[in-house]
């Protein structure tokens, strides 16, 4: 009697489930895309631009949220813990695979606690200063950095961001230690660095281009082994031929949904997802903004995973050899 009575309770927990399924999304409950930095920020950026272009082939609204702190890893903890009914899903960046490097302890286990919905875009990287910075170009900026050694600060999004990595690989590219200040985004710390209360930031140029552009910050180089070819960039000469050899950079951006979402969920996500990704509207700013929207198979969740898994088996070393820099 037990065993027919759990077994009964099997079958409806799985019909339940399936029925949900087949009614997500309901279009009257929003679906909250968690994005683990600030607003008005270059991956609050991407969020909000994703959210407009998965509106229609998804047929539901999409708000963001911004769950701030930690490098990241506290709205990817949220995510991680949060109800796995396709009502609640992470747009979080390469600090997916660097983080585990990073932290001591890590809340989540990047690769067990998600499912996996594909990669949205690349994004690269620029090395820029305060407006009143006394340097023109790199190589006095590499100058000036050495003469005012111990004294020089750089802003971040906290151990684990994409401008902590570009931080920690310059400082150890150019074997300078600089003192780091930590911001829950890059967009309170573009702020600071255009009223001058840093010296330097690393950060994607989807939130860079368009401060470059107005000149509101002084521009040194790009972080890719390639120029870049938009216009207020493609001036910029690379880490790499300006003497950090080997010098890479480059960020991803992704979608995840919490462990344990039902498979007909995470295939209608990855659907609007991947339309998404079609949209011209959607490629036309992206591309407007320096990044470059994903067309090959890591669109999809496998190929999403598997590259993730590549990237911290790749990150992991070369963060540890850097890891003597200041955070
Ligand atoms: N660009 C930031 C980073 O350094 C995050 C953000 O504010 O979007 O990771």
């Amino acid at each position: 009697m037990k065993k027919l009575l759990s077994l009964s309770m099997v079958a409806w927990a799985f019909w339940g489930v399936n029925v949900y399924a087949a009614d997500y999304p309901n279009k009257d409950k929003p679906i909250t895309i968690v994005v683990p930095f600030t607003a008005g920020g270059p991956t609050d950026r991407v969020a909000r631009d994703l959210a407009e272009a998965m509106r229609k082939p998804l047929g539901a609204n999409l708000v963001v949220e911004n769950v701030v702190g930690a490098g990241g890893t506290i709205g990817a903890n949220k995510t991680a813990k949060a109800a796995p009914d396709g009502y609640t899903v992470l747009l979080h960046h390469i600090g997916m695979a660097t983080s585990p490097a990073l932290y001591r302890k890590m809340p989540y286990d990047t690769l067990n606690d998600f499912e996996y919905l594909g990669l949205i875009n690349e994004v690269p990287m620029t090395l820029i200063g305060r407006p009143n910075l006394p340097a023109n170009n790199y190589k006095e900026l590499a100058a000036w950095i050495a003469q005012n050694k111990g004294s020089v600060n750089l802003g971040n999004a906290g151990l684990g961001a994409a401008s902590h990595l570009c931080g920690l690989l310059f400082q150890s590219a150019i074997q300078i230690d600089m003192t780091t200040v930590p911001y829950k985004g890059t967009a309170p710390a573009m702020n600071d660095l255009m009223g001058g209360q840093i010296d330097l930031l690393c950060d994607q140029t989807t939130n860079t281009s368009s401060q470059i552009e107005a000149k509101s910050v002084k521009a040194f180089a790009v972080t890719t082994l390639k120029r870049l070819s938009t216009p207020a960039l493609k001036d910029l000469p690379t880490l790499n031929e300006a003497g950090l050899k080997g010098f890479e950079v480059s960020i991803w951006h992704g979608l995840y949904a919490p462990k344990g979402t039902p498979p007909d969920v995470l295939a209608k996500l990855s659907k609007a997802l991947q339309a998404a990704l079609k949209d011209p509207e959607f490629i036309k700013k992206e591309q407007g903004l320096g990044a470059v929207v994903m067309t090959d198979k890591r669109i999809e969740g496998a190929e999403h995973k598997k590259f993730v898994a590549s990237e911290i088996a790749k990150w992991g070393p070369i963060i540890k050899e850097a890891g003597t820099y200041a955070d």
